[in-house]
């Protein structure tokens, strides 16, 4: 099931920069993780609810436990064979918008990529946490 290793990284991804944004700001450091928002590739193959049961079971006792997922699935960039027409796919129908061939030829769409982090810090309670 490649949710589960999808769900490992992105997991080591967020607690890692959650880790740099602490070393950066040692007077406001990051306690929790309440969102992470992602960007899935269009042919990615993954079955968002099976991603976020595998990132809840891998986040349980870290600072990323209770957080949720954000994902959006980002268009495809891809170009016609036989008429030169470029077009951004949102979905998986592989046909040229222009002229209807299936000879389209595109790079990427399989990755899932972290794009953002809200967290909740210390500056906001005024807690202090060593
Ligand atoms: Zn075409």
């Amino acid at each position: 099931m490649h949710e589960l290793s999808l769900a490992q990284g992105l997991l080591s991804t967020a607690l890692a920069a959650v880790e740099r944004h602490n070393a950066d700001n040692p007077e406001n450091r990051a306690l929790r993780i309440q969102e992470i928002e992602c960007e899935l590739g269009l042919i990615s193959c993954v079955e968002p609810q099976t991603l976020t049961g595998c990132f809840e079971l891998f986040a349980e006792g870290t600072p990323a436990e209770g957080a949720a997922l954000t994902l959006r699935t980002v268009p495809l960039g891809c170009a016609c064979s036989v008429c030169g027409h470029t077009f951004k796919l949102t979905q998986r129908r592989f046909v040229c918008p222009q002229c209807g061939s299936e000879e389209i030829h595109f790079n990427g769409g399989h990755g899932l990529m972290l794009v953002a982090l809200r967290v909740e810090s210390e500056e906001q309670d005024h807690a202090r946490i060593h």
